[in-house]
This record gives C-alpha cells, structure tokens and sequence, in this order.
C-alpha cells in the first residue's frame, strides 16, 4: 500500500539502502529518490535499482518530496538541513535515522520551515556494515523504530509516517528525546565503547601472544570485534554528541568494573555467581521479547573447518 507519493532519500548506506528494498517490496511509495555525497555511491544505488533518480545535491533531490529521511551521519545532519530547507516542498515531513536525537534536534529543527513536520526518529536495527550494497528489506522487520515527537508536530503527520514505518514490518514507539538518548547509551553507544576498547587491548596484546588472539578468537572475543567493526565515522559522531549520557553510563560501569575486580582479588565466589546469574536473566529476557534467537551461538553456522 503507498504511503507517501514521493520519498527522497538523503545518504544511501545501510539503513537508506534497506528502507529502499522494503519501500520496494512493500509498494510504500510512488517513486524513491537518492541523494549521497559520492559519486560512485549514486552510481550503485542507481545500478542495483535502489532509488527511481539520484542527484548529486540534497537540494534537488528533496524537491517534491512528500517525505524526506536524513540517512546521514549525525555530524552531516546539520549542514544537510540547513541545504535542504528552501528546497521542501511545502507540507512535506522530514525524519531522520540518527543514533543520537538531541544533537540532530538541535542541528535540523532550527533549519525546518514553518510549513513542514521535522518528526525525529531511529530505527533500532543495524548491522556491522556500510554501504548502499548492504542494505536488504528484512532489516527492520520486529525491530523496534522509535521516533521522538516534537512540540507542535502535526498529529496528521505522525500517524502518517507510524504507519509507513510499521508496513516496513518495525514496531514504533514514542519516546521523550533526552529519555532516549539515556537509554540508548546503555543499550547501544556504551556496550559499542567497551567492545572497541576490548578489540583495542587485544590488538596491544597480539604482539605478545603472536596472534594466538586472533586463532582462539571464538572463545568470546569474536562477538565483540562483530560490533568493534561498525563504522568509525558513524561512531565519532555518535560519541561526540550522546557525550553527557556515554559518561553518565560509563562511569557507573566503571564502578561495577571494580566491584567485580575486588569480588576476583578477594576470592568472593558468591558475589560473582549472583552477579552473573542476574545477568543470564537478562539475556532470557531478551530472548522472550524476541529481540535476538535462543540457538546455541546465537544460530551461527560453524566455521568451514569444524563442518562434517
Ligand atoms: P553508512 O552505511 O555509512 O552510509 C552513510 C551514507 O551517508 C552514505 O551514503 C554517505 O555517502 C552519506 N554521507 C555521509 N556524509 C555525508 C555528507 N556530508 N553529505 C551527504 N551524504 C553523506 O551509514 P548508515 O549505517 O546507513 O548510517 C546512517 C545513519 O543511520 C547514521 O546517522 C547512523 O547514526 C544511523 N543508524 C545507523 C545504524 C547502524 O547500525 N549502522 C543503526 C541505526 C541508525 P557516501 O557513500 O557517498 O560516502
């Protein structure tokens, strides 16, 4: 079912590239429009049919648009909007997918006109991948996608876009935009912190154990190089501008760092067990909110050596 005539697309990677496949799949828009900075990215989203035209400026590209999504890192979302805003068509709404909202609020809010609904958003899905070839329809499917309302944005315009979201199969749901940016620093931004910090002390480490790291990988240390080779320029900017919720979080995870330290030095047994059996309670949660599988290894195949 269409839900918007047109829809400009403004940054093609992965979360651009898979609302193309599933605006596709599910017949959501008239046409789809692609705006990226390079060249060469214009050029395969036009190839692999992601987008109906692409043009070289966003200006152009949001012309007419019925909706428009700024799939853009955070730190590029400011100049964007500021380019973008003569240009909207009037009555048009704007959203966009950035990790971090109160820096995107502050940097596209000021640019939007009158006449136009800035309706801020972010899909909580993602892979370790970039690109406009690594997007694929299914990625938000029983993903949660929340957007964070502004004063005075057209309860019209919210149905509107709750809708298109939930056809590309996510579940919506509202939240406060500072609220969001806490609970995302827990969720996301600081276990993605401790995952590069952990990836950076084995790489130290290699020299010592002459790439035993990398051979034993499996033991636990693969999972966190998975999220370790996310985008850096995606993570500057998140970091940069989520600052006051990563240091909030990751002070009070310093502390249990130590408490956890002191259990090991002291030999107390029984505090780390209750700690970890709490811990395996949360995975069970997670499991029963459907948000990851129960299988072995989360589902993965094993590797070509190990399969009969
Ligand atoms: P990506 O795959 O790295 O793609 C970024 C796109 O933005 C590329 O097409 C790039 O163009 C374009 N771009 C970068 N800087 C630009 C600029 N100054 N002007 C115009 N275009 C520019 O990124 P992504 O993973 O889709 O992330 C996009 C947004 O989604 C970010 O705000 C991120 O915080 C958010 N997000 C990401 C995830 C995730 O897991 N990846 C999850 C949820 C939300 P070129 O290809 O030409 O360089």
């Amino acid at each position: 079912m269409k839900h918007y005539d047109r829809v400009a697309l403004i940054g093609l990677g992965l979360i651009a590239s898979s609302m193309a496949h599933a605006i596709r799949q599910g017949g959501l828009a008239g046409e789809i429009i692609g705006h990226a900075r390079s060249a060469e990215t214009r050029a395969t989203a036009l190839e692999i049919g992601l987008v109906d035209r692409v043009y070289e400026t966003a200006a152009e590209a949001v012309a007419g648009a019925d909706l428009v999504v700024l799939c853009v890192p955070v730190g590029a979302m400011a100049a964007i909007a500021a380019e973008i805003a003569p240009h909207l068509a009037p009555g048009a709404t704007v959203t966009d997918v950035g990790s971090v909202k109160q820096a995107v609020v502050e940097a596209v809010a000021p640019h939007m006109p009158e006449n136009v609904t800035f309706i801020p958003g972010h899909p909580l899905a993602g892979t370790e991948h970039s690109g406009p070839r690594s997007g694929f329809a299914t990625l938000f499917v029983n993903r949660w996608w929340l957007i964070t309302p502004l004063e005075g944005n057209d309860p019209a315009a919210v149905a509107r876009l709750k809708g298109f979201l939930a056809a590309m199969g996510a579940n919506v749901d509202e939240m406060e935009v500072t609220r969001h940016d806490l609970v995302l620093s827990v969720v996301s931004h600081t276990p993605h912190l401790i995952a590069y910090t952990m990836v950076g002390v084995a790489d130290h480490l290699r020299r010592v154990t002459h790439d035993e790291v990398i051979k034993y990988s499996a033991s636990g240390f693969r999972d966190f190089t998975r999220i370790a080779a996310s985008d850096p320029t995606m993570w500057r900017d998140v970091f940069l501008t989520n600052k006051d919720a990563t240091l909030d979080i990751l002070g009070r995870f310093t502390e249990e760092l130590f408490m956890l330290q002191r259990a090991i030095r002291m030999g107390d047994g029984e505090m780390l067990f209750d700690y970890f059996t709490k811990t395996r309670a949360i995975r069970r949660s997670i499991i029963e909110a459907g948000q990851d599988t129960a299988a072995p290894d989360f589902g993965r195949a094993p590797p070509p050596a190990e399969r009969k």
